[in-house]
Formats: structure tokens, sequence, C-alpha cells
């Protein structure tokens, strides 16, 4: 039983819905203090509510990753609420679809500086607490798409995924003398607000194509994080966790209808 998130100071970032709000969710159902954190605050405060009725100890920031001084806000304000940072849930990312002979300058450079340079600027922010905290715990969400998967609109988004992962795994050797870890989530095709907007025809042929035979939930990502921010993951450092209910496994259709 994994119960050592109970009275954890923790942070995630882009989490008034979708996979971050299941990342809340679940620390927050298991006794940790957590600091919900998303540009706009009224949704923010709307989900830290939610939250709140569900048992959870649960505020909202309304803060922008890409803004290095909305970052240091952010970890003042739950230093000052919580009594410090011991998990960071980098999460705050976005996934705007764009054919490469139609991707601009500004389409590469508002998803790198979201989904790379925002999840430094939380990581840098926050540090100065996590080191503090002598168990601190750095989770990022990166994804099977960049890492070990592509898809057509994504050449930018999934080298930000694949970029998370190269920043890691050089920051895991950094941040050891602190005690801090720092490990990624790669999560398959989740159902949450983003995916939704991609339309029926992209979850229904995506559940096709996952042995399980279903998207995942949030909490599938919620669970997964909470084990690696847990006392009994401090030996893992640098590595990644995917959940995709095997969506990255089939050699083929065929592999997949035979099954
Ligand atoms: P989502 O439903 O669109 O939610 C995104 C969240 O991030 C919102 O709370 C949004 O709130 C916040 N956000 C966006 N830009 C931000 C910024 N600059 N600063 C602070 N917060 C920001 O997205 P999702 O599907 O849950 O995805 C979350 C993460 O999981 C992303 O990193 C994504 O790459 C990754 N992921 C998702 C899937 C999937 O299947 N859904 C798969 C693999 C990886 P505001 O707009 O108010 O800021």
């Amino acid at each position: 039983m994994l119960n050592s998130c109970e009275g954890k100071s923790v942070v995630v970032t882009g989490a008034s819905k979708g996979i971050g709000k299941g990342i809340a969710a679940v620390f927050a159902r298991h006794g940790a203090k957590v600091l919900v954190v998303a540009r706009n605050l009224e949704q923010a405060d709307a989900c830290a509510s939610e939250l709140r009725a569900g048992g959870g100890q649960v505020s909202a920031f309304g803060g922008d990753v890409t803004k290095r001084s909305d970052m240091d806000e952010m970890t003042r304000v739950a230093v000052e609420r919580n009594g410090g940072i011991d998990i960071l849930c980098a999460n705050a990312g976005i996934f705007p679809q764009s054919k490469l002979e139609d991707m601009s300058g500004a389409d590469w450079d508002t998803v790198l500086s979201t989904n790379v340079k925002g999840m430094h600027f939380s990581i840098q922010a926050t540090l100065p607490a996590l080191k503090r905290s002598r168990c601190g715990r750095i989770v990022l969400t990166s994804s099977i798409t960049g890492p070990v998967t592509g898809f057509p609109g994504w050449a930018h988004y999934g080298a930000s995924k694949a970029a998370q992962l190269g920043f890691m795994r050089t920051a895991c050797i950094e941040l050891a003398k602190y005690g801090i870890t720092i490990n990624a989530v790669l999560p398959g095709n989740i159902k949450t607000e983003g995916l939704a907007d991609l339309g029926a025809d992209y979850e229904r042929t995506m559940a096709a194509s996952i042995p399980l035979k279903r998207l995942g939930t949030v909490d599938d990502i919620g669970y997964a994080a909470m084990f690696l921010a847990s006392d009994q993951a401090g030996y893992i450092t640098g590595q990644t966790l995917i959940v995709d209910g095997g969506q990255t496994l089939p050699e083929s259709l065929e592999a997949l209808n035979q099954a």
C-alpha cells in the first residue's frame, strides 16, 4: 500500500482539467496537500473546490509555466499555504496539430516553450523548496508520442516530449546530490478534455489499436505518478514508465486482431 504521500505538499501544473486534474485527485485522495496550477484561475479554482468536496486538501493558483515569474510566485504560494514542496508534477502541456509542411516558427515556439521551457521553469522555481524537503520528487508527464511513436501533425509535439526525457537524464544526475528523484510517465491515449478536441473518430481508431481496447483514464496516470513520487520508489530516478494499455507493443494490425 503506497501511503507515503500523506501530508506531503504536491504542486501539479496544468491541473485544472485532464491528466493534471487526475494526478491532483489521486494525491488529494491519499492525504496530500495539493496546489492545482493552470493559467485560467477560475477553472483551477473550480477544480480545487471539486476535489475538496471529495475530501482533499486542495487549493488553486493561476499561473503560466512559460513565465518564470509566475513559477516563482507559484512556489511562494505553495510554501506559504502547504509548508513547503515535496513533489512537483510538471504536467502542463499542449498538443496542437500541424503538418510539417505547414508548421511555422510560431507553431514550434508555442509548443516548445510550454512543453519544454515551461517544464524547466517549474522545476527551477520549485528547486529550493524541493531541496529543503530532503525527499523531493519530480514527475514529468511526457508521452509515448515522440519518445516511442509518431503521429501525423505532431512532429513538434513529439520533439518536445522526447526533449523532456533528454532533459530528465541529465537532471537526474544533477539532482541526485539533493536526494531529489526525477522520472517521467509516458501516457498513451488518455480520455481528457484536450483529447476530446481531436474528435470521436480519433478516439475510436485509437481504442481499436490498443490491446486493452480502451483509452486510459486520468486515474491510470495519477496512480503511476503517485508511485514514482512515493517513498517506495526512492531508488528510481531518470526512468520512464509507459502507461498505454499495451498500445506501443503490437507489431501489426494482424497481431492485434489475432489476440
Ligand atoms: P488538457 O486536457 O488540454 O489540459 C491541459 C491543462 O494544462 C489545463 O489545465 C490547462 O489549463 C493547462 N495548461 C496549458 N498550458 C499551460 C501553461 N502554459 N501554463 C500552465 N498551465 C497550462 O491536456 P491533457 O490531455 O490532460 O494533457 C496533459 C499533459 O499530458 C500534457 O503534457 C500532454 O502532453 C500529456 N499527454 C496527454 C495525453 C492524452 O492522451 N491526453 C497523452 C500523452 C501525454 P489552462 O489552459 O487554463 O492553462
